[in-house]
């Protein structure tokens, strides 16, 4: 789907010419005539940007419409260019202030216009991802809380690192003088620009290096590659600043820099940065909740039926053996019914503490579920699966457990069940064949091994 872009304007010549040339460039435009419709229409539809008049007739302006529209959480994210005839530096300033990603004075400039939206629609396309994806989460219930900062929060969060590259002294104090109150400003090859930067301000302007240079470069590197770049270019240099914005600076502003526009736009492009932080954030978090046995903190029962069926799959194929060891902790019911639950608990997390110091990394060590785990083990043989199964018993009854929340040392035994995949297997057959050495080795006596490999499958 084409993104789409919603145009606001009181005009209906304003709104034709618009729609005419966005088309033109494949985007689907929506309509809207008056503020309160747009606040409305955007609501409902989500558009990818808006583009706003500033004066219209009755009811609310572009200022306040844009601020509407910045405050409800369902349009928050959604950039705002404001086109108005207005070309006071007043009236710029008020429209970033109110939230606006840019301000464009009409006749707008067509170049100018479209460089600005495809950088934007771009950006959008991003939030649109990982809000998707955190809203998957928040239906799986791997998310908690929904992620709506309070306004407090949200206010103190705009303060952050700047990191200025600029070799113009003049223009670095400016710079300095109207960041410094709210942000950390450090320039580039200082000793204080240590800190990582919330956003950085590139001069393309500069004489002693190349400021599209430096823009590409963090656009392409791994820890830079999310950072906001706001590029200082000259005024009417066109070609310049579209060339910035098609290089990946999220916003450009003009020479001489004025002190309250920079104001506004760093505080828009850091809003903006730390809301993705925060959704990225918990994209990784709920990754990690999603496979992570909260008890233990080993991998948990879905992450292991993840693995092993491509393992298996694999070995079936005549790839790299595979082999899992089934462990259950012994008469563990005995250590809940006369040391309680919690101790329990202890015992099954000292057992991880064993268990982790007795796999190898490329292992799986998961939790199926109570006091029974199994480890993966990819390209092991199963004599090699019965050795490693074999050390591990031992380190478990070589020594009592010792932990706070036991009364005392406490004897811990498991017993061991190996198998290890053969040609026809899937991981339900391997599993069961684990599960049948497990069964063996408890009836045997319990703290022991017994093994099932596909050698000696019966
Ligand atoms: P066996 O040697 O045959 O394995 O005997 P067992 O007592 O270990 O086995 P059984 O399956 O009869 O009992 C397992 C017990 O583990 C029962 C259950 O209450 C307890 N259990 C399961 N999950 C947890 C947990 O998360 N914490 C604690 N403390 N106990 C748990
Ligand atoms: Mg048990
Ligand atoms: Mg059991």
């Amino acid at each position: 789907m084409s993104a789409r872009i919603l145009v606001v304007d009181d005009l209906e010549a304003n709104r034709r010419l618009l729609e005419a040339k966005l088309t033109a460039e494949y985007y689907d435009v929506l309509l809207a005539s008056r503020g309160e419709e747009a606040v409305q229409l955007a609501k409902r539809e989500r558009p990818d940007l808006i583009l706003l008049d500033v004066m219209m007739p009755g009811g609310i302006d572009g200022f306040e419409a844009c601020r509407r529209l910045k405050a409800q959480p369902e349009t928050r994210h959604i950039p705002v260019v404001i086109c108005t005839t207005l070309d006071d530096r007043e009236s710029k300033v008020r429209g970033l202030q109110a939230g606006a990603e840019e301000f464009l004075t009409k006749p707008i400039d067509d170049v100018h216009l479209m460089a600005r939206a495809k950088s934007l629609v771009g950006l959008k396309v991003v939030i649109d991802e990982l809000r998707a994806r955190e809203a998957n989460g928040r239906k799986l219930g791997v998310i908690g809380e929904d992620l709506r900062p309070d306004p407090v929060e949200q206010h103190r969060l705009v303060a952050g690192n700047v990191l200025v590259v600029d070799d113009n002294a003049t223009q670095i104090k400016r710079i300095r003088s109207a960041l410094g109150a709210e942000h950390r400003v450090a320039v580039l090859g200082d000793e204080d620009a240590k800190a990582a930067p919330d956003l950085v301000v590139v001069s393309v302007t500069a004489r002693s290096f190349d400021g599209f240079r430096v823009i590409a470069r963090m656009r392409s590197g791994e820890p830079t590659r999310h950072l906001p770049i706001l590029a200082v270019v000259d005024p009417d240099d066109r070609a310049r600043a579209v060339r910035a914005l098609e290089l990946g600076a999220h916003d450009i502003i003009v020479r001489p820099i004025d002190e309250e526009e920079i104001v506004a736009r760093a505080r828009t492009l850091m809003r903006r940065k730390r809301y993705m932080d925060a959704l990225r954030h918990r994209l990784d978090q709920s990754l990690e909740l999603a496979i992570t046995d909260q008890l233990t903190g080993l991998y948990n029962r879905r992450f292991f039926e993840a693995q092993i069926a491509p393992l298996v799959q694999r070995a079936q194929c005549g790839g790299d053996p595979v082999s899992v060891m089934l462990i259950d902790l012994d008469h563990f019911k005995r250590i809940n019914d006369t040391l309680g639950h919690d101790a329990g608990d202890v015992v099954l997390r000292e057992f991880t503490v064993r268990l982790a110091s007795n796999v190898r990394p490329s292992d799986f060590a998961c939790r199926q579920g109570g006091e029974e785990f199994v480890v993966i083990m990819p390209r092991t043989t199963g004599d090699i699966a019965c050795l490693a199964a074999e050390r591990l018993r031992r380190s478990i009854c070589a020594a009592p457990f010792h932990a706070p929340g036991l009364p005392a040392p406490l004897d811990v035994t498991v017993s061991i069940g190996v198998a290890c995949a053969s040609a026809d297997d899937t991981a339900e057959t391997l599993m069961k064949r684990a599960d049948e050495a497990l069964y063996e080795a408890k009836r045997a006596g319990r703290n022991r091994v017994m093994g099932k490999g596909a050698s000696q499958a019966a």
